[in-house]
C-alpha cells in the first residue's frame, strides 16, 4: 500500500516531503454578499505551533486562506475571533453579516413534522459535491514532514522529524486533482467489491441529520476521495495477501480504525498540534 502510495505521488511534494495531513472546510455562497465563505469555528490550526489560517479578500469572489506559522498570541486571539461559524449561523467578513445555516439549508417541516432541508440529495456514486451545492469542500491547509539530521554534541548524526503547516501549492492542488481521478477510476468496482462502503444510510434520528444538514444518503459520503481511494487501497492490499481468517480479523480492526480517525465529520484538534 505504501509503495502504491508513493509511486502515485499523491502525498509527497516537490521537495520529497510527505504530507500526513490535509485539512478541509466546508465553503459556501454568503447570501448577503454572493462571496465565497470557507466555513470554520476557528481558524486556529495548532494552538503549539501557533499555526493559522488567514481569510483575504481575493477582490473579486471570496477568500484566498494564507497559512502562518509561529504568529503572536493577538493573532492567534484574531484567528479565533474571524470565526465564520458562529452559534449556527455563518459570518462573512466581507460584509459582516450573519445568516443562520438553517436558512443557508432551507430547512423546513414536512407533511409528518419531520424535519427536512432544501439541500441536494447525493446519489449513490457520488463522492465530490457539486459546484452549485450549498457546501462545497475546500483543502485550505496541508501538513508536510520531513527528516532532519543533525550532528549532536555527542558528535553523532542524528535525525528529527520536522514537521510544517503550508498554504496547499498549485501542485498540490495537481495531486488532489489526480487522487479524484484514481478513485473515479476505481470507484464502482470497488464499491462493488465492498472495499469503500456501498451501502445507503439507513433513517434514524442522528443518521436522518447526515442527509438533512450535508445531503450525505450514502455511508462513503461521510468520507472525501483522498480518504476513500487510501481506505480502499487498504483492504484491496491486505486482501490481495490471501489472508488468514486471524489476518482478516486485524484488517477489519485496522479499517475501522482508520474509519473512526479519519472522516470528514472528525474535527481536528488544534490543542495537540
Ligand atoms: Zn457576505
Amino acid at each position: 500500500m505504501e509503495k502504491q502510495v508513493l509511486e502515485w505521488g499523491i502525498e509527497t511534494n516537490e521537495k520529497g516531503h510527505r504530507a500526513n495531513s490535509y485539512l478541509y472546510c466546508a465553503e459556501t455562497d454568503c447570501p448577503e454578499c454572493g462571496y465565497k465563505l470557507p466555513l470554520s469555528p476557528s481558524w486556529i490550526i495548532g494552538k503549539g505551533t501557533k499555526t493559522i489560517a488567514v481569510l483575504k479578500d481575493n477582490g473579486k469572489d471570496g477568500f484566498d486562506i494564507e497559512i502562518q506559522s509561529g504568529v503572536s498570541d493577538e493573532a492567534l486571539k484574531r484567528a479565533d475571533e474571524m470565526a465564520t461559524v458562529r452559534d449556527g449561523n455563518t459570518w462573512c467578513p466581507q460584509c459582516k453579516k450573519s445568516v443562520p445555516i438553517t436558512v443557508l439549508r432551507k430547512d423546513r417541516k414536512g407533511d409528518n413534522g419531520e424535519m427536512l432541508s432544501g439541500l441536494r440529495p447525493w446519489g449513490k456514486t457520488e463522492f465530490l459535491p457539486r459546484p452549485d451545492d450549498v457546501f462545497r469542500e475546500r483543502l485550505y491547509c496541508v501538513r508536510y514532514e520531513y527528516e532532519e539530521q543533525y550532528l549532536a554534541s555527542n558528535g553523532e548524526w542524528k535525525s528529527k522529524t520536522i514537521r510544517y503547516y503550508q498554504t496547499p501549492t498549485p501542485q498540490d492542488m495537481v495531486r488532489e486533482k489526480k487522487v479524484e481521478q484514481l478513485l473515479a477510476g476505481r470507484f464502482v468496482d470497488w464499491q462493488n467489491k465492498g472495499f469503500i462502503p456501498n451501502t445507503e444510510i439507513e433513517t434514524g434520528l442522528e443518521t436522518a441529520r447526515l442527509t438533512r444538514e450535508r445531503g450525505w444518503r450514502y455511508w462513503h459520503q461521510l468520507f472525501n476521495p483522498r480518504q476513500l481511494l487510501v481506505h480502499g487501497l487498504f483492504i484491496n492490499k491486505a486482501l490481495s495477501l490471501n489472508p488468514s481468517r486471524q489476518e482478516v480479523i486485524l484488517i477489519l480492526l485496522g479499517i475501522n480504525k482508520l474509519s473512526n480517525w479519519n472522516t470528514k465529520l472528525s474535527r481536528w484538534n488544534s490543542d495537540a498540534a
